[in-house]
């Protein structure tokens, strides 16, 4: 039986994470659950997975977390931490086999280092740890022997092309993207883009960050960014294609033309269970691509024009450094800046590139210089929010 600790099980991965959990029966056991905010679906998770500890965003929630699992007559009563410091916690529990981490933003950076310091397996949902600190993650992994298994569907798929693959025989790893709900909006269209209208996602049910991310396409520059980690080569190698169906999960293209794709339908349990399963594959219950007549399959070049974020994304790659750590937390700021109407959608790329500007690339050391950059991008964005630099900075 192998123990999972869920940092983030009060969202959208985590939530199907105890599905898949569940799904999988006595072979997978939940051991710790790790949350934000959303104490009644935490209270309820404990309730139902018994795990033997429990960690929560901020120190004043523990009791409110016992109060809650009072009212829902929870007798089981886990270890309590809190902050940071409660996920570190957790990862490190000496018989904790496999990592899923599945907070957003930057809040996983600790936890997910300690992780691969400690050389468990990792079940990686959360991005930006890997955009802001890749090398020391891949480099520590190396050394630990920490296993990184991608959820995000793209990397999930391309880990699965490239199983049995000889890594010379790659031409390039080819990642699809949706395109999001604006993606037949004009320029026009998009600059008067409400929080309503950006968080409506064609074909992913999705928390609201990653949702905005979607719809910028900054999702995508992400996970270009991921995918050079994970599967070490350059951002030159990593090309997108904008796929509306979502079932080409992504490709791999081999030097003599050969393309080798996963397919399936949207449902993130699929990436998730193969992560807990890996190398074994167990059967689900999930639906099943259907090869109807009315199946299609389109594939068309993503607009740079209209998608900045592609384009600052693959200039954070090239340059390396700590400048992807800066990309990240502007785009967390003005994600959230913009879900506040501080700022409208087409100043999302905007402040990310003003800011990016006025950073001064430095060779990476150590997380705690990544955490300086990234509190320093951030600060940056917000004076750029407050004098109104967002809306002059030229993309
Ligand atoms: P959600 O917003 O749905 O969930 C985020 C989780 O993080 C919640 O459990 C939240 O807790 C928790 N959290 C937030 N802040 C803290 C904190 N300070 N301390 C501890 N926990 C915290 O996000 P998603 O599940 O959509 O995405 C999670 C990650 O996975 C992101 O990095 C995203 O890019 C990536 N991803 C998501 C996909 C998806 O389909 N959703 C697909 C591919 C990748 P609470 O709600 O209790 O406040």
């Amino acid at each position: 039986m192998k123990n999972v600790v869920i940092l983030g099980s009060t969202g959208s991965i985590g939530e199907n994470t105890l599905k898949v959990i569940e799904h999988l029966g006595g072979a997978v056991r939940v051991m710790a659950l790790g949350a934000g905010r959303n104490l009644s679906r935490l209270a309820e998770q404990i309730g139902r997975f018994r795990p033997d500890a429990v960690s929560v965003a901020h120190e004043e929630d523990i009791p409110l977390l016992r109060d809650q699992l009072s009212v829902l007559g929870v007798t089981h009563r886990p270890r309590l931490y809190a902050g940071i410091e409660g996920l570190i916690e957790l990862v490190s529990l000496a018989e904790a086999d496999i990592i899923v981490a599945a907070t957003v933003g930057a809040v996983g950076l600790r936890p997910t280092y300690r992780a691969i310091e400690l050389g468990k397996r990792v079940a990686l949902a959360n991005k930006e740890t890997l955009v802001i600190a890749g090398e020391l993650m891949t480099k520590t992994a190396q050394r630990t022997g920490a296993e990184l298994l991608p959820v995000d569907s793209e990397h999930n798929a391309i880990h699965q092309c490239l199983l049995g693959v000889n890594p010379e025989h790659i031409q390039r790893l080819i990642l699809t993207a949706s395109g999001g709900p604006f993606r037949q909006a004009s320029l026009e269209q998009m600059q008067a883009a409400t929080p309503e209208q950006a968080l409506n996602h064609p074909t992913w049910q999705m928390g609201r960050k990653i949702t905005i991310d979607s719809a910028t396409l900054m999702n995508k520059g992400l996970e270009i960014i991921e995918a050079t980690w994970l599967f070490g080569c350059g951002a030159d190698k990593v090309d997108v294609v904008i796929h509306p169906q979502s079932l080409v999960h992504s490709m791999v293209e081999m030097i003599d033309g050969s393309l080798i794709a996963q397919l399936g339908v949207t449902d993130m349990r699929f990436a998730i269970q193969y992560a807990l399963t890996f190398p074994e594959r167990q059967p689900t219950s999930l639906p099943r691509l259907s090869f109807s007549p009315s199946l299609a399959l389109e594939f068309y070049p993503p607009d740079v024009e209209r998608f900045p974020c592609i384009r600052l994304a693959y200039q954070a790659a090239t340059a390396s450094g700590t400048m992807p750590t800066v990309l990240n937390a502007a785009n967390e700021v003005a994600v959230q800046a913009f879900l506040d109407r501080r700022i409208g959608f087409m100043e999302i790329p905007q402040l990310i590139h003003a800011v990016m500007m006025t950073h001064a690339i430095e060779p990476v050391q150590s997380l705690d210089q990544l955490i300086q950059v990234d509190q320093w991008a951030r600060q940056q964005s917000e004076q750029f929010i407050d004098g109104g630099r967002a809306a002059s900075g030229r993309v």
